[in-house]
């Protein structure tokens, strides 16, 4: 026969600690203290299982439930010597709720059970307290009026108002016997009125009654709300507790409180919470009196004050965790009514974890284990200050895509952030969505909000790789670019209004709210020292620990050698992604940029056929040499002049690329530095149709004859963008794909590679570069594009290498790239997963258009996550194992990483863990969260050995 019920008390329980799929939280704290001798008032627990069985059966409970129940009714009696609803002298009870997960205020809880119109008055000659006793039965008729009987709260309160205006109390506490005398008739008239029935008088009906509607809360629409909210599954059930009731409102020597063993907003190491002075339950969280800090507790109470200290010390090495703790004290006596492991912030989980950790209590492995990595975040993003952000409305809000808070001045274009931002004043950029040119504006401003796009969006994707705090897919706003005004929540603001953004919420704010800095980021940019910053020793105090741990390397993906100083200081050892496009925005190097799209089609094709020619030439004898070097001369008069035009531009971005790479080697110290040639489809670096086509017409408007140059000019560049224009440029000329048909592109670049290892190592730096061709699919676009960027390397660094040690690979981002690794692999000498464009070709969505559905997906169960967020492993993931394992077939040493999105988020990385991967590449501003989840991974996996 199964066992529905637990006994708790007399110092001994049937449950312990571990056994919170079964009692629940609450049931197993009560256990567990019951065992380790704490003052705990015994009771029983009634199973989660019964639980589910009373949901099996549509509400009725296996006839083994109501006979385990009585039988510890019967033990709890004959251990408290007293009998539930006896005249006499009554055992009283409370019926607690109490899940697996904790989930504060969300069920139901019934105090004062088996109180009816007999045992008050024996609650009366036992305690000599009439007001007391029936204080006590007025709450009972309360709460189990509104939890079991389902009548409205607020039907009781009204009564309740009419006697304290009747009997000029304020307060409930000002009522005497005679006036809750008449409370507790007003009550039980409201009962009859809305059930027709008389308030139930029989403790054992009450009991069945007040338990079912335990059972009935787990599935009221608060707890459902907020199990969906928080992850928690629907079907584990509640366990319901039945436990002798002690009295905190007994009068002054009695109080009721909450408290934590440290603060869990900020860790430290102080006694924290309330209390209330004779009260009862739910009166210190409901704001119905103002509770006292509870460290006034010791004057009034030293001896029980000095008790609690001691048990929930003793319960916080016992649990090896911060313990949210409530208790009761009854005429100087202590009871402790529940533990669990704390709720906290980031700041204070590293507090905590650290401390706990050289307090003795725990292993460094285990402090590691007490901290979601997730929650580092909030220590590096600015925050609201918490006072002034209590009083401003939420107006809308969109995905919390890159954490942190932000105010400024709002700007709707790239370029009027910038103008603005170089005045001075603080920005923010709202935009319908942004789009790889606004990089210069998102670069300045102090937020990003958008009204379309999901979490991996440009906005999103670029955001956190900046750290900017940013809320995408804000569908409330209004933006009218044109006009310069946004319409939100019945507002209309105009351009420079500020406006606050929560990133870590995806809040919108029409005001200014004032933030401060985060002390970590500031060491890390060198403007503030180590030393002047506890947090930031302690942070990398953690994350040291979780270095010493890790199998999986930790490298960034970083652009500019600003980002890769962020990145190293952070802890990352080399450079996962180096998009080298995101350089050619640059102002000083995009209109060079536009001269070699413009010229690159037909400027290869007369170096090619002119290379073809010339090597003709070599072999032509008598009047054919005439005739090839009149086909020269052709092709030169033909495509000369885009030759020309090609090759300059290359030239002249050759030395800028150099540089910047130049730089990305300094700043890794040595670490290897992987750069990826050019990706995006080239018609990215120029304008939109639509806008050359206006601009042309405003200038024909102007004056057609006074314009003509510059009409002619913007007409070429709209016939060049109608070449180029692609109906799937995300499937389009791009990746490998632009490097084969422009051969000259890859090599330019390459060269500035070699050129920048050459110039660093010289300077006796050691560097690393790995360069990385994207969007493989077919062994032989890797073999082509290895065989130019080896030509490069030979140009420059000679046959021997002069010492710089350069690996060539690919990225793994086509599907059917991964299924042909093993091909792909004889050629590569790393693999990098993108898992971006996996995701996106994997699934075949177009991750800038997937918000429209994706959330619906999420919303309706078809996926639990978002698969640009955290990789879809049993799908994606095949992908990324297959390549792993074909990959290593051929070559069993093979490098492997991944530099998608993916790499920054815990439980994608614990995958790439578990798959064998080498290292993980993540935005510089998730390399902690990185290194703590690395860390993790490797601690699970030996613990599930
Ligand atoms: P929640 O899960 O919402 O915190 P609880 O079951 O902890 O609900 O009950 C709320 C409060 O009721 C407790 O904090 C405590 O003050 C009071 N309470 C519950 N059971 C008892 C009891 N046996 N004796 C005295 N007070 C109790
Ligand atoms: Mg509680
Ligand atoms: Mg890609």
């Amino acid at each position: 026969m199964s066992q529905y019920v637990f006994f708790f008390g007399g110092g001994k329980a049937d449950g312990n600690k571990d056994m919170k799929d079964t009692l629940g939280g609450k049931g197993s704290g009560l256990a567990e203290m019951t065992n380790a001798g704490v003052p705990v008032p015994p009771g029983f627990t009634i199973s989660t299982q019964a639980c589910n069985a009373y949901y099996d059966s549509g509400g009725k409970l296996p006839p083994e439930v109501d006979q385990q129940m009585d039988a510890a009714l019967a033990k709890l009696e004959a251990l408290q010597g007293k009998k539930l609803g006896d005249p006499a002298d009554p055992l009283l009870v409370s019926v607690r709720s109490g899940s697996k997960f904790s989930m504060p205020g969300m069920m139901d809880t019934i105090l004062n059970l088996g109180m009816n119109d007999k045992s008050v008055a024996g609650v009366e000659a036992k305690t000599g307290n009439p007001r007391f006793a029936r204080d006590s039965y007025r709450r009972f008729i309360q709460m189990y009026g509104n939890v079991v009987l389902g009548i409205d709260k607020d039907k009781f309160e009204h009564e309740l108002s009419a006697v304290k205006k009747k009997f000029k109390a304020k307060t409930d506490v000002e009522l005497d016997a005679k006036a809750l005398d008449e409370v507790i008739a007003r009550y039980k008239v409201v009962v009859e009125k809305n059930t027709h029935h008389p308030f139930p008088q029989d403790p054992r009906e009450q009991l069945i009654g007040a338990r079912d509607a335990v059972f009935q809360s787990w599935m009221n629409p608060r707890a459902i709300t907020y199990r969906k909210l928080n992850d928690i599954p629907h079907n584990l059930g509640t366990a319901v507790n039945v436990q002798t009731m002690v009295f905190g409102n007994k009068g002054d020597t009695s109080a009721t409180g909450v408290g934590f063993t440290r603060n869990p907003s900020n860790g430290a190491k102080e006694f924290y919470g309330e209390f209330l002075q004779n009260a009862q339950g739910e009166d210190v969280v409901s704001g119905v009196r103002t509770p006292h800090p509870i460290t006034d507790l010791e004057k009034l109470m030293p001896a029980a004050y000095k008790q609690l200290r001691e048990i929930t010390t003793r319960l916080e090495r016992h649990y090896k965790d911060v313990q949210d703790f409530e208790f009761t004290i009854e005429e100087n006596k202590l009871y402790m009514l529940q533990t669990r492991n704390g709720k906290r912030t980031g700041l204070a989980a590293i507090n905590i974890a650290v401390d706990l950790c050289e307090e003795g209590v725990l292993t460094k492995k285990e402090a590691l284990l007490k901290v979601e990595p997730q929650a580092l975040d909030q220590l590096l993003h600015p925050i609201f200050d918490p006072k002034a952000r209590k009083g401003v409305e939420v107006a809308a809000k969109g995905l919390p895509a890159s954490p942190g808070a932000a105010t400024g001045a709002i700007v709707f274009t790239a370029d009027e952030a910038v103008a603005w931002a170089q005045k001075g004043k603080k920005v923010l950029l709202v935009r319908m969505e942004t789009v790889p040119d606004d990089i210069h504006g998102m670069s300045v401003a102090q937020g990003i909000l958008t009204a379309t796009g999901g979490m991996t969006s440009h906005a999103a994707v670029v955001g956190r790789q900046m750290g900017k705090p940013s809320v995408v897919g804000c569908g409330a706003l209004e933006i009218d670019a044109k006009a310069r005004t946004l319409k939100v929540n019945g507002q209309t603001l105009r351009e420079h209004h500020a406006i606050s953004i929560d990133g870590s919420t995806g809040e919108v704010m029409l005001s200014a709210v004032p933030t401060s800095a985060s002390e970590v980021i500031q060491v890390v940019e060198g403007k503030l020292k180590p030393e002047k910053s506890v947090i930031f020793q302690k942070f990398e105090k953690l994350l040291g620990w979780a270095d010493e741990v890790r199998r999986l390397g930790i490298r960034a993906n970083a652009d500019v050698p600003k980002d890769a100083k962020v990145a190293f200081g952070f802890g990352a050892r080399g450079i996962g992604l180096c998009r080298t496009e995101h350089m050619f925005f640059g102002a000083d190097r995009l209109p060079h940029v536009v001269k070699m799209i413009l010229a690159a089609a037909r400027g290869q094709r007369g170096i090619d056929l002119t290379r073809r020619l010339k090597e003709r030439l070599k072999e032509a004898k008598g009047h054919q040499v005439a005739d090839i070097k009149k086909e020269i001369a052709k092709v030169d008069k033909e495509y000369g002049k885009y030759v020309k035009d090609y090759t300059t531009a290359l030239k002249k971005l050759e030395p800028m690329q150099k540089a910047d790479f130049a730089g990305l080697f300094k700043e890794m110290h040595g670490s290897p530095v992987t750069i990826r040639t050019l990706d995006p489809p080239l018609h990215e670096f120029l304008p939109k149709r639509e806008e050359l086509m206006v601009e042309i017409a405003t200038l024909k408007a102007k004056s057609a004859s006074k314009n003509k140059k510059a009409i002619a000019a913007k007409e070429k560049l709209l016939r060049a963008v109608e070449e180029l224009h692609e109906f799937n440029p995300m499937l389009g000329h791009r990746g490998c794909r632009l490097g084969i048909t422009y051969p000259e592109i890859t090599k330019m670049q390459a060269k500035a590679i070699f050129e920048a290892a050459l110039q660093v190592s010289k300077k006796g730096i050691p560097v690393k570069p790995e360069v990385m061709i994207p969007l493989v699919g077919h062994v032989e676009e890797l073999k082509r594009q290895k065989a130019i960027v080896l030509e490069a390397a030979h140009e420059v660094l000679g046959k021997d290498g002069s010492g710089v040690d350069y690996l060539i690979g690919t990225m793994i981002e086509v599907p059917r790239g991964a299924v042909t690794a093993d091909e792909i692999a004889k050629e590569a000498e790393f693999f990098s997963f993108g898992t971006n464009d996996l995701t996106q070709m994997g699934f075949g969505l177009s991750r800038d258009d997937a918000s429209k559905f994706l959330l619906f997906y999420q919303e309706h169960g078809l996926l639990d996550k978002d698969p640009f967020v955290t990789l879809d492993a049993s799908g994606v993931g095949l992908l990324v194992e297959i390549g792993v394992k074909k990959g290593r077939s051929v070559k069993p040493k093979l490098k492997i990483g991944v530099c998608g999105e993916h790499g920054g988020d815990p439980a994608s990385i614990a995958f790439f863990h578990k798959v064998g991967l080498d290292y993980v590449s993540c935005s510089p501003y998730r390399v902690p969260i990185a290194r703590l989840a690395a860390a993790q991974a490797q601690l699970e996996e030996r613990a599930s050995d």
